[in-house]
């Protein structure tokens, strides 16, 4: 991979090359119409063609650009590059024509990266942020420091403004935090952020990667070629060997960060405060104040080791203290993250129903002492009995709704067996409710009441955010 045809920063040139882009969509689209701007030759190639991608089809064909649907296999003639839509497989056998013809392959962050700087100002550095679970809340965490900090920045990726919009758009910025998923890093090989985080690394889309080891070396990509720091979790080794294999510029630091007392260059937690070792004069004795604990929202223990990361990757831009601080009380989470809903009967009814996996709803019951657990939906080939087992002392009841609740009944059994168990056996809609009503049924005095389903919520709701919705509704029916 490298500058090859078509590429090369500034001097990129696009006029009259031919550019096949895989998938109409979110990125697709935009990337079709920036490419033909551009002056290239732009294919669109789509498996589907219903309805609403004949309709795109027709919007993208009154520009000029060329859509075929119904065939995203086959290699357009002539084709010199591809643009893909970053949750398109590797193995497809578009990609594999590709690779067999020598045609370069790109996905939306590697398009945007290529295009920084074309209006010939300096473009701004990337400080990006991956893993499995807290990317949104981590990468607005840090908009919002270094927004504090005085900086024009924004954070961009599967959030606000897209990657290719804060690289073409108007607005001009000192710095972006960039949230990026293990499919864009999959196709951004010439991707080179001044400093990155890793977050966590668990099981999550292994179907699409193949394999862990597969799933782990693309986020590990986020390292390559870092300037400042590779920012690592203490707690998750997994991460720190990813930044032992990055090949990072000269002077680059690994820094970590740890919910525990930190060491020279790590940041931490002392007594309640959040402190910096990494980016303070002589870190071996001394360490910088950055902020309380409670001024993290919510102070759950996995969205204080987010603000950690945050605050790392904005010292390591030379953030001060302060603005950290700042940042982070100005920082609101977005909606169905550990979301207090109500409080109804002396009971906190509490939505995280972005925990879609079971990595993220183990955060969320490690951060309540006594908690009935609404869980269930679609496990997309998770297993349960680690959560279960790590979980069962906070849990004091259980309220399963649906369609792969029987795993997660299945691990009760077998890791909580004296936890009360609600099985709704239901995937209707209406079921949140009567999930709710059982919930209340079962929970004390003192009690949280927390959707984190460890699932996906397509088999009962259109996505998390209706299923969030949907809680929330149902809480106010028992407030009313
Ligand atoms: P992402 O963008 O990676 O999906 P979000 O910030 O949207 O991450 O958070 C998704 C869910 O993951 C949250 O609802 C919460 O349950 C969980 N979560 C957030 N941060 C962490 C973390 N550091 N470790 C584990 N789980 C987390």
């Amino acid at each position: 991979m490298g500058s090859g045809k078509v590429t090369d920063g500034q001097g990129l040139s696009f006029e009259g090359k031919h550019v096949t882009v895989a998938g109409l969509g979110v990125s697709g689209i935009p990337a079709a119409k920036v490419l033909h701007g551009l002056g290239a030759l732009v294919t669109v190639v789509n498996d589907g063609d219903d309805e609403r991608s004949r309709a795109q089809a027709a919007d993208l064909e009154a520009l000029g650009i060329t859509v075929r649907l119904g065939d995203g296999a086959t290699l357009p003639d002539g084709t010199e590059l591809i643009v893909t839509t970053p949750g398109w497989q590797p193995d497809k056998p578009l990609f594999t024509a590709a690779r067999a013809a020598g045609v370069e392959i790109w996905g939306d962050v590697e398009l945007a990266w290529r295009l920084r700087g074309r209006d010939g100002e300096e473009p701004a550095p990337w400080l990006a942020v991956t893993g499995t679970n807290g990317k949104t809340t981590t990468v607005q965490m840090l908009a919002s420091i270094l927004k504090a900090g005085g900086l024009r920045t924004a954070a961009v990726g599967n959030i606000g403004v897209s990657v290719l919009d804060a690289v073409l758009g108007d607005e001009r910025y000192d710095v972006l935090a960039v949230e990026l998923s293990s499919y864009q890093l999959h196709w951004a090989p010439s991707l080179r952020a001044h400093s990155a985080a890793i977050l966590n690394l668990a099981p999550d889309h292994l179907d699409w990667h193949g394999s862990m080891e597969a799933y782990a070396a693309d986020k590990g990509r986020i390292y390559e070629g870092n300037q400042v720091a590779c920012v690592y979790n203490v707690a998750d080794k997994a991460t720190e060997d990813l930044v032992r294999e990055a090949d990072v510029e000269e002077g680059c630091r690994a820094i970590g960060f740890t919910l525990g007392s930190p060491a020279p260059s790590q940041l931490g937690v002392v007594d309640g405060i959040l402190v910096d070792r990494a980016f303070v004069e002589d870190r071996q004795k001394n360490a910088q104040e950055l902020a309380e604990v409670s001024d993290v929202n919510p102070p759950a223990p996995h969205n204080i080791a987010n603000a950690l990361a945050a605050a790392a990757l904005a010292r390591a831009f030379g953030v001060p203290a302060k603005a950290v601080r700042d940042g982070l009380r100005a920082f609101t989470p977005d909606a169905h993250r550990i979301a207090h809903v109500a409080d109804v009967d002396g009971v906190a009814y509490i939505d995280d129903s972005k925990a879609t996996n079971t990595h993220a709803a183990e955060a969320s019951l490690a951060a309540y002492e006594s908690i009935v657990w609404i869980a269930g939906g679609l496990a997309k080939g998770a297993t349960f009995d680690e959560l279960v087992a790590k979980s069962a002392k906070h849990l004091r009841g259980v309220v399963l709704i649906g369609a792969d609740r029987a795993l997660i009944r299945e691990a009760l059994a077998r890791h909580a067996p004296e936890v009360p168990v609600v099985d709704l056996d239901r995937t209707d809609t209406g079921a949140m409710l009567a999930a709710v009503q059982e919930a209340q049924r079962l929970a004390a005095v003192g009690d949280t009441v927390l959707l984190a389903p460890a699932c996906a919520s397509m088999d009962m709701f259109a996505n998390y955010n209706k299923r969030g919705d949907a809680f929330a509704t149902a809480v106010r029916e028992l407030g009313a």
